[in-house]
């Protein structure tokens, strides 16, 4: 990998901080894609054994580094915490291999971004900032314990392994954050769930068959997309083929979901899929008459928020499996359309009654991520978020009365902990605003919630706050980093822990 890596190097020599550049050039050759952070882990380990640091590698592959307070009497310590996996994403077409090949490089202006795949810099930029930091002979900081968690992008498995004891530091400090001057100082709770409806298939049913297409949806992320106001591809399904029923075309629903298009209980679904068996084989010609009517409606619903939707209709296909009965078709339509979808409060303080529309924080907010049929049931999956418990337990709690309705069950599957605005501040909050950050909420999951969740369970308080230089395309591979932000980041970050 030599041949890269020098080129990678020698791209950001003359970029400032160096230390900061040159670590983030020698962590783009070893391969971190979630769940495969052995390598990264290695190195961190390697990093530490070289230099005398302390430190600890947990049965989840987290790594721990600790140093000495340097240049200051304060005993007070601090945690940096960056993690150390990124998202593989790469253009149509790219052979890069994520478990092999390095990250390469490209120059742009003031921005460095990847040849066709993500840079990494979710969260390199982190990992490069706390290794110049535990590297740097010259920087006065408290007593620091790094920590690189593992697998944040696909369930926070690592920060949710870390336990209380195994932390001594009472300010947390995450690098975590893609937005240089804004900084993040709370985020959202969130509970998923799945809602099993029993459905009865009408065997030795037969007739002809048509598939129902809706797509064109942009979709997004569940959290920090859902003020935007975008379309629910079942949830549109669902009123398109209850309003075909009540207009009495008849049809029976022998599969729905979200066709070929991956699902994801924290993605907004862009696509849903059904194919019914006719009673005649007189409907599909009507049937694509309404999918045009509706078309219509929805694209002027989603006129501005989700302008491309498409719905169409195609007659044949098959081998399908036999029809649900259509009791249990329009118990299924009936709970997708109750479902709560989108948000379901906005936060209300004072602050927030003089802002603007668009930069309110949504304070709960649900997603219907997958609805599909199966064998004897459908699934309805759902992500609840919420910054404030008793409201996000309200919305479960209404989704819960919704499956008793329709004569389901709800299980809950997995929970992340919200991580609640500290009143007053906290110190590091405060080093951070005075220094000209705008301190914001997040509605979305941070391995901060977790931590400062787990740390309050031990009855331990950390004043926490998540940071970083910008970045943009985030998860893609348009993922790049503003150069120019690097230099003031690292200055705010540097200060700071020198006043700690
Ligand atoms: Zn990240």
């Amino acid at each position: 990998m030599g041949g890269t890596g020098e080129s990678n190097r020698e791209l950001v020599k003359d970029l400032a901080p160096s230390a900061f550049f040159r670590f983030f050039a020698e962590i783009a050759d070893i391969p971190r894609a979630s769940g495969n952070c052995g390598a990264m882990g290695d190195y961190l380990v390697a990093f530490a054994e070289a230099r005398n640091l302390g430190h600890v590698r947990d049965a989840a592959g987290n790594v721990i580094v600790r140093a000495k307070a340097r240049g200051t009497a304060s005993t007070s310590g601090v945690i940096l915490q960056a993690h150390q996996d990124m998202v593989a994403n790469k253009i149509p077409g790219s052979g890069h291999d994520f478990a092999r090949d390095p990250i390469r490089f490209v120059r742009e202006g003031d921005w460095l971004r990847a040849d066709g795949t993500t840079l990494g810099a979710d969260n390199g930029a982190g990992l490069a900032a706390i290794l110049a930091i535990l590297d740097a002979a010259d920087l006065v900081h408290p007593p620091l314990e790094a920590l690189f968690t593992v697998d944040e992008e696909t369930a926070m498995t690592g920060a949710l392994a870390v336990r209380a004891h195994q932390l001594r530091g009472e300010t947390l400090i995450n690098l975590d954050s893609e937005d240089y001057g804004v900084a993040l100082v709370s985020s959202a709770a969130g509970a998923t769930h799945s809602l099993r409806l029993p459905v009865l298939r009408a065997g030795g049913a037969e007739g002809p068959l048509g598939r129902v297409v809706i797509g064109g949806l942009k979709g997004g992320h569940s959290g920090t997309e859902i003020a935007r106001g975008r379309a629910n591809a079942f949830v549109l399904m669902a009123r398109f083929l209850a309003d075909a029923a009540a207009r009495g075309v008849g049809f029976g629903l022998c599969a729905f979901d979200g066709g070929p298009v991956p699902v994801a209980d924290n993605a907004i679904p862009s696509r849903a899929e059904a194919v019914l068996m006719f009673d005649t084989e007189r409907r599909a010609e009507p049937l694509g008459r309404l999918a045009s009517e509706w078309e219509t409606v929805f694209r002027n619903e989603y006129r501005v928020a989700d302008s491309g939707i498409r719905v169409s209709v195609a007659a044949g296909g098959g081998p399908a499996p036999a029809p649900i009965r259509a009791k249990s078709r329009d118990r299924l339509l009936a709970a997708i359309r109750l479902m709560p979808f989108g948000v379901v409060r906005f936060a209300r303080d004072g602050e927030a009654e003089k802002k603007p529309y668009r930069d309110l924080l949504v304070e709960t907010s649900n997603n219907l991520g997958s609805a599909r049929l199966e064998t004897d049931a459908a699934i309805l999956r759902t992500l609840t978020r919420g910054s404030v418990r008793s409201r996000l337990e309200e919305t479960t709690g209404r989704i819960e009365t919704l499956a008793k309705l329709v004569g389901g069950a709800l299980r809950k599957e997995n929970h992340f902990p919200g991580w609640e605005t500290a009143h007053p501040r906290g110190r590091v909050q405060r080093l951070f605003a005075d220094k000209g950050w705008k301190l914001v909420g997040v509605h979305a999951g941070l391995e901060c919630g977790v931590l400062v969740e787990e740390l309050r369970r031990a009855g331990r308080t950390l004043d926490a706050i998540s940071v970083g230089p910008d970045i943009a395309g985030g998860h893609t591979p348009e993922e790049r980093l503003r150069i120019g932000s690097v230099e003031p980041f690292w200055r705010d970050l540097v200060a700071t822990l020198a006043e700690l």
